[in-house]
């Protein structure tokens, strides 16, 4: 079989720049690099981002979020918050990190495509409703879940059900800004495998939806140190069944790769290697259940090498590949016990998640 595959990138994505900060332009470029050096780049057929719209926008943004964002970032470089840059290049650079995320789940959705990766910049899942966060400005993710489900319903008959869209969230941090935004939504599954305690400080499991999209959220919220055992078990036990039980019809992924053991930013310490079975796991997933519809959006990842050899994994899962490359090594993994904590997260899973 001969997947076709999609990849966003731009130019454009490396001008949204701070001297200094962490989230850089090197991220993208050392993951381009990598992708090129590595023969990957063939397989993958170049989407050119547009900016996404307004409209697509305001269905995961209160309009005011949107305005200020507007308003801002048409001023001289400046902090959006305490963690959120923004220069001359932010608004449009964001604008097409959305509509680019958008595009690729609207295609794979519609069968164009099988497979997406996106590599954008300013990252999304922290982005809320009304809120820059953590150096995300639009949430790339949710604008493309919510146009995936509206591009769905124009040739629907009235009445129908939006089409179910499952995201997983595997960045070391909590994806508060894409639980926010779907919170209350049933169509939508947001499942997040993350290090607890750790900013944003939300993610703990019985955060699990509100009102109809009660269940519709599943947190893992993992142990410092617990490293790539503890992602396993948690797939296994927890984020497979999870989806098998929702069947979407599109998985989304927000990949970021600051979960690794010498990313500097978090404590995780999974391995290039355990990250790379994560995203082989979830197309396999997407194959099982979704007819191989599957979106990988770039979030964190602040070890230039940890995250050019990640996306690189990341796009040979997508190929079907089963090839992966780990020049780091475990580093002597943490193996903290995380069995307790998912046997918490189970139990409450299956008995009082659906409770309001
Ligand atoms: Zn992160």
């Amino acid at each position: 079989m001969s997947l076709r595959l999609g990849l966003v990138t731009d130019p454009l994505f490396e001008l949204h720049a701070q001297p200094g900060h962490p989230e850089r332009p090197e991220r993208l470029r050392a993951a381009r690099d990598e992708l090129a050096a590595s023969g990957l780049l063939p397989a993958f057929t170049p989407l050119l981002p547009r900016p996404a719209s307004r409209e697509e926008l305001l269905r995961a943004h209160e309009a005011p979020h949107v305005d200020r964002v507007a308003a801002l970032t048409a001023g001289p470089p400046r902090m959006l918050d305490a963690d959120t840059y923004s220069n001359e290049h932010t608004w449009q650079a964001a604008l097409q990190a959305a509509g680019g995320v958008a595009d690729l789940a609207v295609a794979a959705l519609r069968g164009e495509l099988d497979r997406g990766l996106a590599l954008v910049r300013p990252p999304g899942h922290h982005a809320t409703p009304d809120a820059t966060m953590g150096f995300c400005v639009f949430n790339n993710v949710a604008v493309a879940a919510r146009a995936a489900q509206a591009a769905a319903l124009v040739a629907a008959p009235a009445g129908a059900a939006p089409p179910r869209v499952a995201i997983v969230d595997f960045d070391v941090h909590h994806g508060n800004g894409t639980q926010d935004i779907f919170a209350a939504d049933p169509s939508v599954l947001f499942v997040s495998l993350h290090q607890y305690p750790l900013w944003p400080g939300t993610g703990w499991y019985t955060e699990a939806g509100e009102g109809p999209g009660r269940g519709a959220t599943l947190n893992v919220p993992l142990p410092p140190g617990a490293g790539d055992r503890a992602a396993r078990a948690a797939w296994a036990r927890l984020v497979l069944p999870a989806l098998r039980r929702f069947r979407p019809e599109l998985l989304l992924v927000s990949a970021g790769w600051d979960a690794h053991w010498r990313d500097p930013l978090a404590q995780l310490r999974y391995s290039l290697t355990g990250q790379a079975w994560l995203c082989r796991e979830l197309a396999l997933a997407a194959d099982e259940l979704c007819a191989g519809r599957l979106v990988i959006a770039l979030e964190g990842g602040y070890d230039t090498e940890v995250l050019a050899h990640g996306v690189a994994n990341a796009a040979r899962a997508l190929a079907g590949r089963d090839e992966i490359v780990d020049p780091l090594g475990d580093g002597g993994a943490g193996q903290e016990d995380a069995a307790a904590l998912l046997d918490r997260v189970e139990a409450f899973m299956a008995n009082d998640a659906d409770e309001p």
